[in-house]
């Protein structure tokens, strides 16, 4: 709850006047910016991941705000890496954090915000301690479980039409472990074409 009040969702949102609403809102590109209260379902499953010092890996960023939330819960010392495959939504994203007073965060590379295929991760900055997946992927990515730390966790929509929160622990020995959370509606994990149509 401290993370999340820390943060002020008017800075991510188009529409200002509906920004505490408890609904998704359209961000432009086919994107969304989540409900507030799926941003705190996914925070609250990662949550003994997300401690101060570690570092985390949201693919799907989109407008930065769980990113914000995330580098409130992994600071001091910790790191979060932002990915979205839209350039436009990278770019709004910095000036959302900037706006909400997380250009400091920026300055020192606690945050990361990055134009690419989350479907690849960011091998550069891991293994991760938490990775949250923003948009629904119809199988779990191969390189998001190898960026994973030992042990680390995973919150991921999982599925096509049918699409289901994935929590997958991988231990202190390496062996995965997944658990299907509950029944969600996300953005599908895409190809930039597919979700902009040009
Ligand atoms: N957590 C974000 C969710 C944005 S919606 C928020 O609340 O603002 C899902 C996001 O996933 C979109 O911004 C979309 O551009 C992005 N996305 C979809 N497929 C992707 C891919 N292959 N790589 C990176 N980002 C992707």
């Amino acid at each position: 709850m401290a993370a999340m009040g820390g943060v002020d969702r008017a800075h991510y949102v188009l529409d200002k006047e509906d920004a505490y609403e408890d609904a998704p809102q359209s961000i432009s590109y086919g994107a969304t910016i989540s409900a507030p209260h799926m941003h705190a379902y996914a925070c609250e499953h990662l949550l003994p991941y997300l401690r101060p010092g570690s570092k985390v890996l949201d693919v799907g960023s989109g407008s930065g705000y769980l990113v914000a939330v995330l580098h409130n819960l992994v600071s001091p010392g910790g790191k979060v890496v932002g990915i979205d495959h839209i350039k436009e939504l990278v770019d709004f994203s910095v000036d959302n954090l900037k706006a909400d007073g997380k250009g400091e965060a920026l300055q020192k590379g606690e945050i990361i915000m990055v134009a690419g295929d989350g479907r690849l991760g960011y091998p550069q900055e891991g293994p991760y301690d938490a990775i949250h997946v923003g948009a629904a992927a119809p199988t779990v990515p191969k390189a998001l479980i190898d960026q994973l730390a030992s042990p680390g966790r995973m919150f991921i929509p999982v599925g096509n039409f049918m699409q289901y929160i994935e929590q997958i622990d991988k231990d202190a020995e390496g062996n995965i472990h997944t658990k299907k959370v509950m029944g969600v509606r996300y953005v599908p994990l895409t190809h930039k074409e597919a979700q902009v149509g040009f």
